[in-house]
């Protein structure tokens, strides 16, 4: 038995409901979660009814053994926080216990397999190397195959649309309400916390307002923002015979955070508001922050880019900052590596999309829709994950890998899957997908949009009244 043969079996429900913990006590599982295949916990978004009836959420853990949880290092690991359900072959009475100290209940699974264990073998004759499965098609799989051709992809890129409009909405009450140039600033600093540190960009760029960091050099600003981000001292203890260069960025920006801190030194964010697990190097939030000193002296011609519709305008502005440090550098101890963009094609999509095309739609109306059904997008993780649930397939199709029909397999997941511990029986989606494609006027968001949001809304009365 390996480790991803038993994850399989988990995915593939090969074993009996309810479960017994190693301490007797029953758990019926509701959902198993989806297959994660990156770093972090094996299943996420599992779902069971504890022996009080409550139903527990969250994420599940499978081993071998039960010890590995501690030989892999997740007991120190705020990633594992989140795990509910530690999933064992062999139990060897270790017990698991997370980072936060919460005890988790452990079952072994060989002792509820509904296949004889001699048969297992013929279970995975040749497991695949790659790609293994992210999900199962969900019950909206079926109502989106019976909706009429026609509609059927009209459906999700509408719900794609209100999503966007659902942004530009929130964009457009920050401008009114902070202007636009601040505006434009904080929603450049989000983007450089997508992922994990979204909140603390954001609270970053409401501390260090972008009128406030004109007039000051590079090195200033760049030491204003780690010092108020926290990352001062904390991150800056070089090591015994650090290069000249390191010295040297180290100095200038203490020499510069010195003289400032005063100012500022009741605005500093405390650190533990950073993730730092799970977070590539290349994404480091402090090589964030130095694009973000960067792109001060370049919000005018990036505004301008929004309001004239400069699209490539834009992702130029964002593609070409400089940091001599930060480029070759992930942290203030790595060693220096081949300079890399401090801002990524990915994140630079990604703000093309939250930003740009956001911003779009503010400044000209429902006409962006049509240039958004049409641009293209390269597929990711999460856009795969909702296709393989309501499309029955990781590959969207080539002709279908635009924004719009992504951005709405994109809120689908966030507005039905991943609120749902019912492992889709009670999701209102698949109603939702077979009430509009019946419709005789053409489909538009007005018409639309309430039913979307009491399918949401239903949705998440459902779990709150099941939590
Ligand atoms: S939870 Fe809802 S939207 Fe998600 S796969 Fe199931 S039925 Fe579809």
């Amino acid at each position: 038995m390996k480790e991803i043969e038993l994850q399989k079996l988990w995915f593939e429900s090969w074993f009996k409901n309810p479960l017994l913990t190693t301490e007797g006590i029953p758990l019926t599982i509701i959902q198993p979660g989806f297959w994660n295949h990156s770093a972090g916990p094996d299943f996420t978004h599992a779902a069971y009814r504890d022996s009080a009836g409550k139903i527990q959420t969250g994420a599940v853990e499978i081993h071998l053994e039960a010890s590995d949880w501690k030989n892999h290092g997740h007991h120190l690991d705020e990633r594992y926080n989140s795990v509910i359900l530690h999933l064992v072959w062999k139990s060897n009475s270790e017990p698991t216990i997370t980072r936060s100290g919460t005890v988790i209940p452990q079952v072994e699974l060989s002792r509820f397999l509904t296949v004889a264990i001699e048969d297992l073998n013929s279970l995975f004759p040749e497991l695949p190397s790659s790609p293994l499965p992210l999900a199962k098609p969900g019950l909206c799989h079926q109502s989106f195959l019976k909706a009429p051709e026609e509609n059927r992809w009209k459906l999700i890129e509408e719900v794609g649309w209100l999503r966007l409009l659902r942004k530009s909405k929130r964009l457009a009450l920050r401008q009114k309400s902070v202007g636009r140039s601040q505006s434009l600033w904080e929603a450049l600093a989000e983007g450089c916390g997508y992922g994990r540190n979204l909140l603390p960009f954001r609270a970053l760029a409401q501390r260090v307002r972008a009128g406030e960091l004109i007039g000051y050099s590079a090195t200033t600003r760049k030491a204003i923002l780690l010092g108020v981000s926290g990352f001062l001292p904390q991150e800056i203890h070089l090591e015994k015979n650090s290069s000249s260069e390191k010295q040297h960025e180290a100095q200038s920006i203490w020499e510069q955070w010195w003289r400032a801190q005063s100012l500022w030194s009741h605005s500093i964010l405390p650190f533990h508001a950073w993730t730092l697990h799970g977070v590539r190097p290349w994404n480091r939030p402090e090589r964030r922050i130095a694009a973000l000193a960067r792109l001060i002296p370049r919000l005018r011609s990036l505004k301008e880019a929004l309001q004239k519709g400069g699209r490539l305008h834009f992702q130029r502005d964002l593609a070409h900052l400089h940091d001599p440090f930060w480029e070759s550098h992930t942290t203030w101890n790595s060693m220096p590596q081949k300079p890399s963009p401090l801002l990524g094609v990915e994140r630079i999509r990604d703000l093309e999309i939250n930003l740009y095309w956001v911003w779009q739609i503010i400044e000209k109306g429902a006409s962006t829709q049509s240039q958004l059904i049409s641009h293209r997008m390269t597929p990711n993780h999460k856009t795969k994950l909702a296709w393989a649930r309501i499309g029955g397939t990781a590959e969207i199709p080539p002709e279908k890998q635009t924004i719009l029909f992504q951005q709405g397999l994109i809120a689908m997941l966030q507005d039905f899957c991943f609120q749902d511990v019912s492992n889709c029986s009670r999701c209102s989606f698949p109603h939702w997908i077979s009430q509009q494609s019946v419709q005789e006027k053409p489909l538009s968001s007005t018409l639309c949009i309430e039913d979307y949001r009491a399918a949401i809304k239903s949705n998440i009365n459902d779990l709150e009244k099941e939590l």
